[in-house]
Parts: C-alpha cells; structure tokens; sequence
C-alpha cells in the first residue's frame, strides 16, 4: 500500500501554527515511508475563506520546508485540490448516499430549528436535529424543491447502538449514536461541509493515514458513517494532542499568537519553529530536544507521540531559537539577518518613511526601533492620559484588534478610515482614540505616522502588540469580554 497523508488546512485566516504543527507530522510520516504528502483546502466555507489566505498559508508552509507532493498549485494525480473546484464530485456522491439511504433532505427553516434547540436546552437535553423532515416522502421531497424551499441534505445516524472505532495513540473509541447529530452534509448554499468534503476527499484521494488535531476525534463517528454506507475503507488515525497556552487553555490567538507569519516577522528561524512544533507531539528515542527535520523524520514513529496537552511557550522556542542561531556561522548569520531585514521589502518600506524624517543618519535607529524590534516593554502607567481611563483605553485597543481583523485590505488608508469611524462610534476624539494606540505599537505616544507603521508591521505582529497592550492595562476578564463582544456586535451589525 502506498502511504498517503494530508494536511487539509481551512484558508479563513492568518495561516496557523496548528497547520504547520500537523503539516509536519503528515509529511514527515509520508516521506519517510516513500509516500507521497497532499495539501487540500477545504474551503467549504463560503463566507470566510479567501484566496489571500490560501495562498498565505502555502507561503507559510513552503517556508517552513514543509511543501507537497500534490496540491492546489502544483497539481497531481488525485485533483483538484481545493474543494470549491469538487462541487460536482460532492454533489454526484450526495445524490448516491441519499439514494441508499443514507441522507436525507431537509427543508426546515432556521427559525424551527432554533426553537426546537431553546426546548432542548430547556429540558436539559443537548441541542441535536430531532428527525422533523426523516419521513418525508419522495412526493413531498419533489414538490418542495420545485417550489425552491431552501434546503439542506443530512446524514442519516442509527438508532441504536454505538459508534466503534480505532485511533492509532487512543486505541478503541465506543460513542453512543444518540450522542451523534444528524449533521448537515450538504448546506443551502450546495457547498458541502466539512465532514462530508473531507470524507470522500480523503477516500478519492486515497489517503491512508490522517494525522490531525484531537478536536476531530468526536467528529470520527460521521465520518464512520459516510465510510461505511459507501462501503469505503476508512484510514487509519491518529489524533495529536492539542498545542495549548501556557495556562493549558487550547491555543488562541486571543492569549498568544498563532499565526506562522508572526514567527517570521519576529524572526525566528524555520527550522528552529519546526524543530519546537516536533517536539510538541514527539520525543526523541534519547530525548534530545534539537533535531533537524530529516533526523525527526527517520526517527518519528507514531508510538512515541504523547496524547498530553503540550504548552506552546514562546519564552522556550526563544531559547532554541537562540541555540540555532549560535550554531550558524558568521557569514549564515550575516545572510540570515539580511534576508530578514530586507527580503519582504520591510527596511524599504521603513527607510521611505523615515527619509523625511532624518537629519542626521543617527536618527534613523532612534525613531524605527519598534518597527525593527519587537519587544516594547509596556505598563499600565504607559497609558496614563488626561482624559481617556484605562477602560477606555482598553476598549479602543480590544475593538481596534476586530476592525484590523476584518480589513478588506492592509493599507495605511484603508487603516486610517477605519479607525476614524470606529472613533465616531465610540464617541471619541480621533486625537484621544489615537493615544493608546500609539503606546500599543510604538511604546510611547509620539512615534513614526501611525497607520504607515501599522501597514509595515502588518496584522500579525501589530495584533500580539494589541494583545500585550491590553495585557499590561490588567487584561479582559470574560465577563468584560462578553460585554465587549456584544457591543462590538452592535457597532457592526
Ligand atoms: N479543515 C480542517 C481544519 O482546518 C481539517 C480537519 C482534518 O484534518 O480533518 O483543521
């Protein structure tokens, strides 16, 4: 059998530690059994992918040295890669699964079942579909779709009985099916969902082994159940344990950043991250934290994965980081540095703004450290202003992480726009709304123009500012969060 795995990112954002986290394990088990290693995007949702976040997360993977045997770029026997170009695959397999019985169309509407869920709730129970539409008749299916009601096509689940099966690290899961929701397959919009895409993906594609994250686990019992009514062979999987935040929390870019990109801007090493993410999963047979990739890759056998949460701390993949570039040579050291400094046009972009702000050379450094440099060291009494409270302060810094997440586009303009009207509605002077923004991203109040320095820093590095900003004001607790969720949600809709 020939080996094949997958890494089946969902283009929505800033490309994610956790992809290049469970990219690795993919490719490295692949390669080193002579199989080959696909990356699929599973944009199935319409509204939040993009093709900028496509193509960032290709960039991001390629970076790290973990690219592909097969995928959307470059093609290969199992295509296409990307599940917006599969509709006709999805919909042709739905139309058989239906057809043996194994889904079944939908029609009710949201309100229906929004009001069958809030009864659920009441009573206790947990919120699953209660079979309205499993009855229909094929008469009745008939004349709702000539009349265009929207609809949906479900999985049809057992029952009785259970839900067995195995994951290499866990060994035998038993899941009770009345556990199990009779999950949409195909949605409104003909776009599949995810576990309808990923599972005949990952049958078409031929793929023998899935490593992936342990938050799928409980979605294992519907990807079963397709496998089996199409009478497929399921693969063999194997669930990584989560990477967490050092307060063992699962990782999210609210307590730290997740994002690739973030490590490269801050510069860390490809191989440094990649040999950290490793030992995330893995140990060594001596325990040795520094390995190259090729070494993790002859070394790597599933059985020495741990299934324990492991805390992704940035304080220690510094520490390695350092050891890697200690052991580089001066002239690597020289070439690195450069590559960092001026590969993606950053120093440029930096040294335009500066010219009209240079007497002397001198300046230069002075005035763009924190464009450079990353760690500002920032504390309440930074943000001592006449009339802004550090509440204030704390909901300008926690919106402006939203409005900077939802940009359509990443120029100072664009920036600068936003801000003025996200200003207006929080009832603030620009002048005053600006002041906690410069602290959070320059470190003082005075600094270079404040959206070009945003657009230099892009959304990755200027979010962990935000984020430690907010941090050294005392934090969000939930309770504000939600507060604050909520009145963002008013201000956007
Ligand atoms: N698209 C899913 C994700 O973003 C893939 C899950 C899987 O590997 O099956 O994590």
């Amino acid at each position: 059998m020939t080996i094949r795995t997958r890494v089946a990112p969902s283009p929505t954002g800033l490309p994610h530690l956790g992809t290049a986290y469970v990219a690795l394990f993919n490719r490295a088990f692949a390669h080193q059994n002579s199989g080959k290693f696909v990356l699929r995007m599973e944009d199935t949702d319409v509204e939040r992918s993009s093709l900028e976040s496509d193509q960032a997360i290709q960039v991001a993977l390629r970076w790290l040295g973990l690219d592909w045997d097969e995928g959307p770029d470059i093609g290969g026997t199992h295509g296409p890669y990307r599940c917006s170009e599969r509709l006709s695959i999805y919909h042709d397999l739905i139309a058989e699964l239906v057809a043996i019985g194994g889904a079944f169309y939908c029609f009710c509407t949201k309100d229906r079942l929004d009001t069958v869920r809030a009864s659920q709730r009441q009573q206790g129970l947990v919120p699953k579909y209660d079979g309205h539409c499993i009855g229909l008749s094929s008469q009745e299916i008939q004349t709702e779709i000539e009349n265009g009601t929207p609809h949906v096509i479900r999985l049809k689940i057992p029952t009785e009985g259970s839900c067995v099966f195995h994951d290499t690290l866990r060994g035998t899961i038993e899941i009770p099916w009345g556990q199990v929701d009779m999950q949409v397959l195909l949605k409104s919009d003909r776009f599949p969902t995810y576990h309808f895409a990923a599972s005949v993906d990952d049958h078409l594609m031929e793929i023998s082994h899935i490593f992936r994250g342990e938050e799928w686990l409980s979605s294992c019992p519907k990807h079963q159940l397709i496998y089996s009514y199409f009478g497929w062979e399921q693969p063999e999987l194997i669930h990584l344990p989560l990477l967490r935040n050092p307060d063992h929390s699962k990782i999210s870019k609210r307590k730290q950043s997740t994002s690739i990109n973030y490590f490269r801007r801050c510069g860390y090493l490809p191989d440094a991250l990649l040999n950290y993410l490793a030992t995330m999963g893995f140990s060594m047979p001596d325990e040795r934290e520094m390995f190259s990739y090729q070494e993790f890759q002859e070394a790597f056998t599933p059985s020495r994965v741990s299934t324990s949460g492991p805390v992704f701390d940035i304080a220690k993949l510094s520490w390695l980081n350092g050891q890697y570039i200690r052991n580089l040579s001066h002239s690597e050291f020289k070439e690195k540095l450069g590559d960092w400094a001026f590969g993606d046009g950053r120093a440029d972009a930096i040294l335009r703004v500066m010219q009209d702000r240079t007497e002397r050379f001198d300046d230069v450094f002075a005035q763009a450290d924190y464009l450079l440099g990353e760690r500002i060291t920032l504390t309440a009494d930074s943000f001592n202003h006449k009339k802004l409270s550090s509440e204030d302060c704390v909901r300008v810094l926690y919106f402006s992480q939203f409005l900077l997440e939802q940009l359509h586009e990443w120029k100072s303009e664009v920036i600068s726009e936003a801000f003025k009207k996200l200003a207006t509605k929080l009832d603030l002077k620009f002048r005053d709304f600006l002041f906690p923004l410069f602290v959070a991203i320059s470190g003082r109040s005075v600094s270079l123009p404040l959206f070009d320095s945003i657009q230099i820093l892009g959304l990755d590095v200027v979010h962990a500012r935000l984020r430690s900003a907010i941090h050294a004001l005392g934090g969000v607790s939930k309770k504000i969060a939600k507060r604050l969720d909520a009145e963002w949600h008013q201000h956007t809709s």
